[in-house]
């Protein structure tokens, strides 16, 4: 009866989508939408803004998506994103399995959710899958995003307001959406988003402007950026004052005085990490100390209070979703990878503090990966960095009809459906986070990774490109290979981690020179086709404390986790599941329950670092190039039978010493990371 049930709503659906999808064809077979909408903005907003320059007052500006190819594995992960889930969104189940925004999402009868939604859902969807299709060159993933897009702006509300109505009652969606929107703008110039876009923005009201509703301001600071439409800066600045009224439990975490004095920060995970950088994007058009200051404070009491060896922040223990402190069974949700990066991409524009590029490393090599099947056909919406099982009972209550299974499990799609849309923006914005430009017609080479950089550079803005040759993060050698149109000069800077003590740089084989860990490197001088630098980033292993009792070691910004073998079942009883995207079940198949002899390894280093030569994707299960041999022992009665067990008492009794294999935490599905520390020891 309930699969009846179930597939008449999938009926139904699919015939509402079809009236849309005919809909929008039939719109943009009649109207040239873009010329019709041009000519709605009113010539005189064009006419204010001439002879108006935008300042900037951000370090670095961001660099185009489509700037930048992915190579490598991070081309590899993409390719498998589009073959995956990423053609296949509607294996994700609802709302994936609809029109997504390019027309009336169905609602689903019975399950009574914000009527927003699934427009949230589907807008991290049609951004993550337009992205990869800009990154690696499908056009099934383009077409799909321009289908969405074309809608949108070929449907405008009378007032201007882009979007549908009955989602009037919030920006967040929108939000989520514009972003890609943002996207076609950096592949199209096309003038019709803007003008869309300052007609829609400039028709918003005025106050009471609350929760993620604010976050508007990106979007809005972005299109001034292109405009120089003044009236925008104003307004984004506008909605922030007005937030700094609301008495509600968000707007006071979001006082700028408690923001700058990094007062503890609670509430849930998504809206911290996107309001939080509210203030940097302000800052990066007004030049107001003020809010680099609050941004700054405010991530720094965030990292501080619920930062997880993994490279994000809790986001659920005791409160689903909320931010959960710094345990060793927190766990966080797969939404807060995604948009925690892509905040801390803004703190770096705004700042240009290194730091902010690490962090964005250590979260997408660990945590990311460690959140999704290797294979792009699953994913988890829950993630923890000790897991040892990926399937059972979620410990914490949910409202009986948004837990179709249990959260932590890897599926295709889960309930709420956010995480299954927002994961196919991790590596496109990673992707497109690699390189950025400076004020001085430089590239800043931001993060590390394969891939092949477009750019203009020096004073006449001449055509270069990058080769980045690299298996970085298992390597710490990273090879530029310049070819400019016509020799100049201009800066290149790339960052040196924090953690990459001794690193060291040299030009067309010339002198090695030694640089500082922790920051920029400048080299500014004339460059010419066939240059070639080579970056030396040393990856020693060290040792963290991540928790009390706990000890993690990390190489470089990979974390290494106990290697736990799966017993991995596909599982039928979830609904977003089908016989070539199964659900996992997921349980230890060997002891996962050790200790690591640390101080006696660290004396006696007898920590074996084994690499083998890079064969296939690095971040498959089991073929990952680095390994390390450590010394561990079981803890005789520490059993459990949860995701993430609390650790042991510190008194506890141990087995027999042996060596343990230990390998990157993202290329795990069950994994130890934090590991007890024995007394005395
Ligand atoms: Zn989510």
């Amino acid at each position: 009866m309930k699969n009846r049930v179930l597939s008449i709503v999938g009926i139904l659906i699919a015939l509402q989508c079809l009236s849309n999808s005919v809909f929008v064809e039939h719109k943009i077979l009649v109207l040239d939408a873009f010329n019709v909408i041009e000519q709605q903005i009113p010539k005189k907003s064009k006419e204010i803004s001439k002879d108006r320059t935008v300042k900037y007052f951000g370090k670095y500006h961001p660099m185009p998506i489509v700037n930048v190819k992915p190579e490598g594995w991070l081309k590899e992960i993409l390719t498998r994103q589009k073959d995956g889930l990423g053609i296949h969104h509607a294996e994700s189940g609802y709302p994936f399995n609809t029109c997504l925004w390019a027309g009336t999402i169905p609602t689903l009868k019975n399950v009574h959710t914000p009527s927003w939604w699934p427009y949230e859902q589907c807008a991290y969807m049609v951004d993550g899958l337009y992205r990869c299709g800009l990154a690696i060159g499908d056009t099934v993933l383009t077409n799909l995003g321009q289908r969405n897009h074309d809608f949108i702006l070929n449907n405008p509300q009378d007032n201007g307001q882009l979007g549908l109505s009955l989602i009037n009652n919030t920006q967040w969606p929108f939000t989520v959406f514009v972003r890609s929107l943002m996207a076609n703008y950096d592949a199209s110039h096309n003038p019709a988003i803007l003008d869309a876009l300052t007609k829609h923005f400039l028709s918003l009201h005025n106050d009471k402007w609350d929760g993620r509703d604010v976050c508007i301001i990106e979007s809005m600071c972005w299109t001034y950026s292109h405009t120089k439409d003044k009236r925008l800066l104003a307004k984004a600045e506008h909605i922030w004052a007005d937030f700094q009224t609301q008495k509600s439990k968000t707007g006071t975490v979001f006082k700028l005085a408690n923001m700058i004095n990094s007062d503890s920060v609670h509430g849930h995970g998504v809206t911290c990490a996107e309001l939080g950088k509210q203030p940097a994007i302000l800052y990066l058009y007004t030049g107001k100390e003020v809010y680099k200051k609050a941004a700054e404070g405010f991530f720094k009491a965030l990292i501080r209070d619920h930062m997880l060896v993994d490279g994000v922040p809790s986001s659920a223990l005791t409160e689903m979703e909320n931010l959960g402190g710094k345990h060793a069974e927190s766990p966080h949700e797969t939404c807060d990878i995604i948009d925690y990066s892509w905040s801390m991409g803004y703190l770096l524009q705004a700042t240009g503090n290194s730091d902010w590029g690490d962090k964005i490393e250590r979260c997408i090599f660990n945590a990311g990966f460690g959140a999704i099947s290797k294979d792009f056909r699953s994913l988890q919406y829950f993630s923890s960095p000790n897991q040892i099982i990926a399937a059972s009972k979620n410990p914490i209550s949910a409202k009986e009809h948004l837990e179709y299974g249990d959260r932590w499990a890897y599926r295709p799609g889960g309930e709420p459906a956010c995480c299954s849309g927002n994961v196919h923006r991790m590596f496109p914005n990673f992707l497109s986070g690699l390189w950025l430009s400076d004020n001085e017609n430089g590239i800043v080479a931001s993060q590390y990774a394969p891939n092949v950089l477009h750019a203009k550079v020096g004073k006449n803005q001449v055509d270069a490109t990058v080769s980045e040759l690299t298996n970085y993060p298992f390597y710490g050698k990273i090879v530029f290979k310049l070819n400019v149109s016509k020799a100049t000069k201009f800066p290149f800077t790339f960052r040196i981690p924090e953690w990459a003590e001794g690193a060291t740089y040299s030009i067309n084989n010339g002198k090695s020179i030694e640089v500082k860990a922790g920051g920029f490197h400048t080299i500014n001088q004339v460059f010419k086709s066939g240059d070639e630098i080579v970056l030396n980033l040393p990856l020693q292993v060290k040792k963290e404390t991540p928790v009390a009792g706990g000890v993690s070691l990390t190489r470089g910004p990979l974390l290494f986790s106990l290697n736990i073998k799966e017993d991995a079942k596909p599982i039928s009883y979830q609904l977003k599941t089908s016989a070539n995207f199964p659900a996992w079940e997921i349980k230890p198949a060997t002891a996962w329950n050790y200790t690591l002899s640390l101080k006696d390894m660290f004396e006696k280093s007898d920590i074996k670092v084994v690499e083998s030569k890079l064969s296939g994707f690095p971040f498959d299960t089991d073929n990952s190039p680095i390994k390390l041999i450590v010394q561990g022992k079981p803890i005789l009665k520490w059993n459990s039978t949860k995701v993430s067990p609390s650790l042991p008492n510190a008194d506890f009794e141990t087995g027999e010493a042996q060596s343990l294999e230990l390998v990157p935490s993202g290329s795990t599905r069950l994994r130890l990371s934090i590991f007890p520390i024995e007394l005395g020891k």
